[in-house]
C-alpha cells in the first residue's frame, strides 16, 4: 500500500513560517510512529499570482483533487490588495473550496486550561471547553440566485438569496450527526426557524435525517440570535453546532473567540467520500497570512499544527495520532510555552515560531 498523500499550499505571509513546523511534525510521525506522508508542495495566493498571474493554476487544482488531503496555509497581504477581484489571493481559496466541494466546515473551539485567562469571559466558564461548530459551506445565501445590486423606482437595491435543497441540508447534516457519534453524541442545530422558510426547511430536514439513521444521538434545536447568546452565556452546554453558512460564518467567529488567540484556531473543510472511502478534504488554520508580523519568526504555529492534528483524525483515521499531537501542545502550554500573542508585555521573553515547533517536538518525543 502506498502511503497516504498530502499536498501542502503555505501560501502567503506567516503560511510557510508556520507550514515549516507542522513538515517537521509531519516527518516525526513518520520516523516515529510508522506513518508516512507522500508530500508534494505547490503555490497559492499572492506567491502563485506572482509567478503565474493567477492564484491558483489549473494544474495545482488537479493536485489538489487527486491527494488524500491539503494542507492550506494562509494567503493575502497588503501587496495584492489592488489587484482586480477575480485574480485576488483569496480566490485561490475559494476556488479549492468550491471545486472540491467542501460543504461541511468544521471550526473546534476548545480552550486549552492553560489559556483560560486569555478568554475575554470568566475562567470558569470557557475552562475545559470543547466545542464543534459544523458550518455549511457551500450553498445559502453567500451563492443563492438572484443576487446583486439592481435600481428599482430610482432606488438602488441590493438583493441576496438564502436558499438551500433538501440534499444540500442533508448532507452537512449526516456530516455533523456522524462527527456527533464520535464525540459526546449531543447536537444542536441553529436555524431562525421563526422567521425564514429556510430554516423551516433546516429544521424539517435534519429532524427527519435524526429519526431515519442517528436516534442515538441527541438532538435539540435552537434558534441562531438565541445560540448567539448561549454561546457566551453558557458555551460548555454544547458539543456539535449544525448550522447554515451565514450564522456559520458569524457563529463559528464567535465562538473562536471564547478560546483567546487567533493563533491557536484550527479548521478542516470536508466533502463527499472519494474512492478510497475518505472524504475531500482540505486544512488549514483559521487566521489569515498576518502581514504585520510575517517575516519575522513571531507567529504561532500551533492553529496550523492543530489542523494536521484534525487531519489525522478525520482524512487518516488516525484518532490516537492526533490525540497525542494535541496532549503535546497542551502539556508545552501548561509548561508556560508561549508565542508572542499568548502573552502580555510585561510576561518575559516570547518563544519564536521555530522554538515553539521545537518544544512541541520535544514533548513528542517523551510521549513515545
Ligand atoms: P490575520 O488573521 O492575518 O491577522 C489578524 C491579527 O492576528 C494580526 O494582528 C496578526 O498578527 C494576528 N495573528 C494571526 N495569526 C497569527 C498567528 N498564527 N500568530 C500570531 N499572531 C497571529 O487577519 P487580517 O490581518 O485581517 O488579514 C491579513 C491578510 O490575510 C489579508 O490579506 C486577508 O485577506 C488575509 N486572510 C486570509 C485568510 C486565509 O488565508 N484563510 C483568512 C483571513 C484573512
Amino acid at each position: 500500500m502506498s502511503n497516504p498523500s498530502l499536498l501542502i499550499l503555505a501560501g502567503d505571509g506567516i503560511g510557510p513560517e508556520v507550514m515549516d513546523e507542522v513538515k517537521r511534525i509531519i516527518t516525526w510521525f513518520g520516523d516515529n510512529r510508522d506513518l508516512a506522508f507522500d508530500v508534494s508542495e505547490d503555490l497559492v495566493g499572492g506567491v502563485a499570482y506572482d509567478k503565474h498571474g493567477t492564484p491558483l493554476t489549473d494544474e495545482t487544482m488537479a493536485k489538489a483533487q487527486a491527494v488524500d488531503a491539503v494542507l492550506l496555509g494562509a494567503v493575502g497581504g497588503p501587496k495584492y490588495d489592488a489587484l482586480d477581484f477575480s485574480v485576488k489571493p483569496e480566490r485561490g481559496l475559494l476556488r479549492l473550496r468550491k471545486e472540491m466541494d467542501l460543504f461541511a466546515n468544521l471550526r473546534p473551539a476548545q480552550c486549552f486550561d492553560a489559556l483560560a485567562d486569555f478568554s475575554s469571559l470568566k475562567k470558569d466558564i470557557v475552562a475545559g471547553l470543547d466545542i464543534m461548530i459544523v458550518r455549511e459551506l457551500t450553498s445559502g445565501v453567500y451563492f443563492g440566485e438572484p443576487r446583486g445590486i439592481h435600481m428599482e423606482n430610482n432606488m438602488r437595491v441590493g438583493i441576496n438569496t438564502q436558499r438551500y435543497t433538501e440534499a444540500e441540508i442533508e448532507r452537512v447534516a449526516r456530516a455533523a450527526f456522524d462527527l456527533a457519534r464520535k464525540r459526546s453524541k449531543k447536537l444542536c442545530s441553529m436555524e431562525k426557524a421563526n422567521v425564514m422558510e429556510s430554516g423551516i426547511l433546516w429544521r424539517d430536514v435534519v429532524t427527519e435525517v435524526h429519526e431515519a439513521d442517528y436516534q442515538d444521538i441527541a438532538l435539540s434545536h435552537m434558534y441562531a440570535d438565541n445560540g448567539a447568546m448561549q454561546l457566551v452565556r453558557a458555551p460548555k452546554q454544547f458539543d456539535v453546532i449544525l448550522t447554515d453558512n451565514l450564522f456559520g460564518d458569524i457563529l463559528s467567529d464567535c465562538a473562536a473567540m471564547l478560546t483567546g488567540s487567533l493563533g491557536m484556531l484550527p479548521s478542516a473543510s470536508l466533502g463527499v467520500p472519494m474512492a478510497n472511502g475518505r472524504p475531500k478534504a482540505m486544512y488549514e488554520p483559521v487566521h489569515g497570512s498576518a502581514p504585520d508580523i510575517a517575516g519575522q519568526g513571531k507567529a504561532n504555529p500551533i492553529a496550523c499544527i492543530l489542523s494536521f492534528a484534525m487531519a489525522l483524525r478525520y482524512s487518516f483515521d488516525q484518532g490516537a495520532e492526533a490525540d497525542r499531537l494535541e496532549a503535546a501542545i497542551e502539556k508545552v502550554l501548561a509548561d508556560g510555552a508561549r508565542t508572542a500573542d499568548l502573552m502580555g508585555p510585561e510576561d518575559g521573553t516570547p518563544l519564536s515560531t521555530v522554538q515553539m515547533g521545537d518544544v512541541i517536538l520535544a514533548a513528542l518525543d517523551a510521549s513515545l
